[in-house]
């Protein structure tokens, strides 16, 4: 039994070939952040390993030091604080995958990231996807496929994991996870359908109160003079230097936050996925027309596509600055 909630498509996918013998040389998964790449890869490294008739069980030794990531023929390759991930990196990987299995059947590498693998390193990499070894199966984890090198995508079957139903989230966190009902339901709403988000939630109080710190902020930058709006990109981009993924998550809160506004405008207040600011987000819509919300989606989008590519992250965000439309001051609102 794969121990995956919800994406059954693409485990049918994998299971089916897995059944016939014919697995890809290497998969490329794609999807949002949480939305649970990584539990699926590591789902396959068991079903790949596992001594059960069953594959994957979760009884056998192969399967469990997978899951307690002690596995010596699992590897996972990720950025661990960097900014890209290196050659060195690959070249590692590249001698391990020449080695036989250690301890199970097949050498599993999953590269966590794969849209920040530098271009000597992508390169490097193309290697191994054109002639991998036997017994060596390649997964690729990423969230934007359009940031990776078209010969590293090319090479890599694709399967895309979209985000879950609320409802399959809410089940989840009740019968998995022993959430309260209600607790279950709004951090359903708010994982936007990934599941790994939820869940880290639940133990860590943290993120919800960091959650409403930068929605806090984003709402004041709204209406800040543009002396502000730029000491806070200074700051992001300060912030981007240690913590990338820091910033990435407040960018992808501010999409989360002006999506909303636009589903207000339109109509479709329901639909939100911010259940939790449903006045702040009907006052915090009033102010702008339709066209000034999608136009700034689409400025956010950029800039965080331009600071994948490693554009100058001062510039990208104070030009974001400049493009946020103005909100209505606290005296006239
Ligand atoms: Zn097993």
């Amino acid at each position: 039994m794969w121990q995956v909630v919800g994406h059954e498509e693409v485990v049918g996918v994998l299971a089916n070939s897995l059944r016939r013998g014919k697995m890809a040389h290497a998969y490329l998964f794609l999807g949002p952040p949480h939305v649970g790449k990584m539990t699926l890869a590591l789902e396959l490294a068991k079903a790949l390993n596992c001594v059960d008739d069953e594959r994957p069980c979760v009884r056998c030794s192969q399967c469990q030091r997978i899951a307690e990531g002690k596995h010596a023929d699992v590897r996972v390759i990720g950025l661990d604080g960097r900014a890209e991930i290196g050659i060195d990196h690959i070249r590692e990987m590249q001698h391990a995958a020449g080695l036989r299995p250690f301890e199970g059947r097949h050498r599993v590498f999953i590269v966590d990231g794969a849209e920040h693998l530098s271009h000597e390193a992508a390169n490097c990499l193309l290697k191994t996807l054109e002639e991998p070894p036997a017994q060596v199966q390649l997964v690729l984890l990423a969230v934007n496929e359009r940031l990776l090198l078209p010969t590293v995508l090319s090479r890599c079957q694709k399967l895309t994991l979209r985000p879950l139903t609320e409802s399959v989230v809410e089940r989840a966190l009740i019968e998995r996870w022993y959430v309260a009902p209600e607790r279950a339901r709004i951090l359903a709403r708010l994982s936007s359908g990934c599941l790994g988000w939820a869940v880290a939630a639940v133990s860590d109080e943290h993120i919800l109160s960091q959650r409403s710190e930068r929605l806090a902020a984003l709402i004041h930058l709204a209406r800040a003079s543009m002396d502000e709006r730029f000491a806070y990109a200074a700051h992001l981009a300060n912030q981007f230097s240690r913590d990338r993924e820091a910033v990435r998550e407040v960018l992808s809160l501010w999409v989360g936050w002006w999506r909303d506004l636009l589903l207000i405008k339109g109509g479709c207040g329901h639909f939100t996925a911010n259940v939790d600011q449903e006045t702040m987000l009907h006052r915090e819509a009033e102010p702008y027309s339709l066209r000034q919300i999608k136009e700034f989606i689409k400025s956010l989008e950029q800039a965080m596509e331009q600071l994948e590519q490693n554009a100058n992250p001062r510039l990208v965000l104070e030009v974001l600055m400049l493009s946020m439309p103005r909100g209505s001051s606290p005296e006239s609102g």
